[in-house]
């Protein structure tokens, strides 16, 4: 326990007046009202503030007491509280709430944590944050990101965000029990990140030991030109990923050209946030049925020219590229056809994997050419979790990796692996068996430049802290 956890918290204290207020203390400050606070407190759980607050704000308007709440059913809940994380649970728990607030507390919410306990949908967390906020009762409230940021500091060495608590309890002065939590949330949300945390303009920077940190990485704008941040993302439906915190991905990536795969809507389908982002120019090649495929580009400077598909109706109406054309390169944002688990598409991917490199390597006679995309392929041994059992398996098999071995070949440069020779970096996870947690996953996400234009690859990254899809974002820092 090496750091100064006064002057800590000291400093923290005045770095985050001027940040947003976590959503739950807000709730506490204007309403003082501990129903309020345990309601918002339960729906803010794995979810963001903005959506917690515009949850509340429709929920309290409904239902601002326990027999309001009472009145309500499940269903009309859920409709009020989506989209905060695990909404159906949610809405279940608060179904049941007014009954157990009435039979065992007199329609009043308790104060103690064994009572908390007893209620549905409370943990630990919940209760502690209920305790503190609503009755100012010492207890520590170990969010995620106290957990987080005081093994960074080496306050704690612990795993879980219980054993954190535990040992707060015994080393943390009690003045900071209460508050430490709206603290570190807030500065947690804004800059400790939880990945790559922005030490460059942090205040701590040069007093905290950054155990385990991977700060974020700048882009640097070197006298040899300016470096562009490119980023690849499927995002497997542009839609869903809007409602799991895109924008704030967005903000949080600031890439100077973010290339979307498989957006699963026609351009009229989506929000106005996402038909043109704010700063950005956005272009779309949709696929013609519904809800499928299809790909979408964002870019800070306009494209000089765009070209849709590649020539081919096979694969054009099915909306799997589209080609920017700037002063300097040409971006083509591809999404690979999958081959299928039967391997019944495995010779249509075949075609067009030969009529995207001739439409690649026509266009890199003019000048350099950045392809991206999700190539739905992992290309060697080291390029997913389990190689043996899926040689046979779509996206593995040996005809798949053998086009990506003539393409290499001929001069193709997979900037990734240019970068990193380190095995385990993957950018999709299947759904099942909690692959992602387990990081058994596959690298079939990436960016490839022809060979002329080797020298300007600056960076290449795996961005696998950003959730919301299957797959998660490919980078690539490049010389303009
Ligand atoms: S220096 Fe970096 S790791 Fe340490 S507290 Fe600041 S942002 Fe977090």
């Amino acid at each position: 326990m090496g750091i100064n956890i006064d002057r800590f918290l000291e400093i923290l204290k005045k770095e985050v007046e001027n940040y947003q207020v976590p959503v739950v203390d807000l709730i506490a400050v204007q309403t003082k009202d501990p129903f309020k606070v345990l309601v918002a407190t339960i729906l803010s759980a794995r979810t963001k503030d903005e959506v917690t607050a515009k949850a509340s704000e429709r929920l309290f308007a409904k239902a601002a007491t326990v027999a309001e709440l009472g009145g309500l059913d499940e269903k009309t809940l859920q409709k009020l509280i989506y989209p905060v994380g695990f909404y159906k649970n949610k809405a279940k728990y608060l179904a049941k709430l007014p009954e157990k607030l009435e039979v065992d507390f007199a329609s009043k919410v308790p104060d103690t944590m064994e009572d908390l306990l007893s209620l549905p949908g409370v943990g630990r967390k919940t209760a502690n944050l209920v305790l503190a906020q609503a009755f100012a009762i010492p207890a520590i409230c170990v969010d995620t990101h106290v957990h987080r940021i005081m093994n960074i500091w080496g306050y704690v060495e612990t795993k879980t965000p219980e054993q954190t608590e535990t040992a707060l309890r015994e080393t943390l002065p009690e003045e900071y029990w209460i508050p430490v939590n709206s603290l570190l949330v807030a500065f947690g949300q804004r800059t400790c990140r939880p990945v790559a945390p922005h030490c460059d303009r942090c205040v701590l920077a040069d007093l905290c030991p950054r155990i385990g940190v991977t700060p974020r990485k700048l882009k640097q704008a070197g006298a040899e030109g300016e470096v562009l941040r490119l980023v690849s993302w499927n995002v497997n439906g542009l839609r869903a990923v809007f409602k799991k915190g895109f924008m704030e991905s967005l903000q949080e990536m600031a890439p100077d050209v973010l290339a979307l795969q498989e957006i699963k809507a026609m351009e009229e389908q989506l929000p106005e946030a996402l038909q043109k982002p704010d700063g950005y120019h956005a272009y779309f090649n949709s696929a013609k049925r519904k809800g499928y495929s299809g790909v979408a580009i964002y870019s800070r400077q306009k494209a000089e020219q765009v070209i849709t598909g590649i020539g081919d109706p096979r694969f054009d109406d099915e909306g799997r590229v589209l080609t920017l054309e700037f002063p300097s390169y040409y971006l083509i944002n591809c999404y690979f056809p999958n081959s299928k688990s039967d391997l019944s598409r495995l010779g249509f991917k075949h075609k067009f994997n030969v009529l995207l490199q001739k439409f690649a390597e026509d266009l890199a006679r003019k000048k350099s050419v950045v392809v991206c995309g999700d190539f739905n392929v992992a290309h060697k041994e080291i390029d997913l979790a389990n190689p043996a059992q899926n040689r046979k398996n779509a996206g593995f098999t040996p005809e798949e990796c053998a086009w990506m071995d003539d393409f290499t070949e001929s001069g193709w440069i997979d900037t990734f692996r240019k970068k990193n020779k380190e095995p385990e970096q993957y950018s999709w996870w299947s759904y099942r068996s909690r692959a992602r947690e387990r990081n058994i996953g596959w690298r079939i996400d990436y960016f490839c430049v022809d060979k002329g234009s080797d020298v300007k690859i600056k960076d290449a990254d795996i961005y696998q802290h950003i959730h919301g899809s299957d797959h998660c974002p490919v980078v690539l820092d490049f010389l303009k």
